[in-house]
């Protein structure tokens, strides 16, 4: 009988750790949230400190979802965005308190993972992952595996030009899907329309009365679809998965998202590819730690 695994999902602004069994139930979870600001020694105090709360004695091997650049072969966070801390050595630390061994990687990748492993793409060896929250991250399953790029970047779809000199992105470059199409510019294109400052979370709310949120949210699809049906138009997968916040509106952005499948994508050459959320739900990231975990404890079910 296969044993469980631990879990760990760290975030920007919280960390979470739980048990997750091998057929991707979370049997338990606990939860420390994260100050403003922190250097790596507090985020190493709360991460030991939320392991001590966790009874990881049915697991065989644990996983951690990293927020930033990633080394997958050692599990370290290379550089963390939100907290810009660098070179954590997060799997590393799980070892050395749980006994456990431990695998990590970017918390995109995990996700791709986690749904190859528990979600809608259990029978899918090629497809697209990509989290659409406060910035855009993408992640390419291709011949049934992880595809990572020579630098260990590929899938960032975020970074694909959807509007020629449009809003500036934080990569520095200009129109970028992520500095179009995220939550920040949700809220600023229905600011420019009305004058009001909303977030993407409230904006969905307003939607249905609401006719400039309504709009924004088809542009919003429209934009994705852009980035989305190119990157098809390359790859040719069977599914594009979306995850992230902003993707629990999908049904808000799917008029926009078939608008731009009929324009940009090259149908003939992609007739079956389907766009559908991700079937993870809350714990998309959490689960995908676990899906790397198993990885480590049943290496073989990465090749089946
Ligand atoms: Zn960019």
């Amino acid at each position: 009988m296969q044993k469980n695994v631990l879990a760990v999902d760290m975030g920007g602004s919280k960390l979470l750790a739980g048990v997750v069994s091998p057929e991707g139930k979370v049997l338990s979870v606990v939860r420390a949230e994260l100050p403003r600001t922190y250097d790596a020694a507090a985020l190493e105090s709360a991460l030991l400190s939320l392991l001590d709360q966790v009874d990881a004695s049915s697991c065989a091997a644990a996983g951690v979802s990293l927020p930033g650049l990633a080394d997958a072969k050692t599990g370290t966070l290379l550089y963390a965005p939100y907290s810009g801390i660098r070179d954590f050595p997060a799997a590393r630390i799980i070892t050395e308190r749980t006994g456990l061994p431990a695998a990590g990687d970017n918390d995109v990748n995990a996700c791709a993972v986690g749904e190859a492993t528990f979600g809608v793409c259990k029978d899918v060896s090629d497809f697209l992952w990509v989290t659409v929250s406060n910035g855009i991250g993408g992640s390419i399953f291709a011949n049934g595996r992880l595809y990572t790029g020579a630098f260990g970047n590929a899938g960032e779809i975020g970074h694909l030009c959807v509007v020629p000199n449009g809003r500036k992105c934080g990569c520095g470059k200009r129109g970028c899907l992520e500095a179009e199409a995220a939550g920040p510019a949700i809220s600023a294109a229905y600011e420019k329309k009305t004058g009001k400052a909303l977030s993407a979370k409230d904006l969905a709310a307003l939607a249905e009365t609401d006719r400039a949120a309504k709009a924004v949210w088809r542009r919003t699809g429209y934009l994705l679809g852009k980035g989305l049906f190119t990157a098809a138009n390359l790859l040719n997968p069977e599914k594009i998965v979306l995850g992230g916040g902003v993707s629990l509106a999908f049904s808000l952005l799917l008029p926009g998202i078939l608008k731009a499948r009929r324009e940009f994508l090259f149908s003939d050459a992609n007739p079956h590819l389907t766009v559908v959320p991700t079937g993870l739900g809350y714990h998309a990231s959490l689960l995908g730690a676990a899906a790397l975990a198993f990885g480590l404890a049943h290496p073989e079910r990465k090749d089946d």
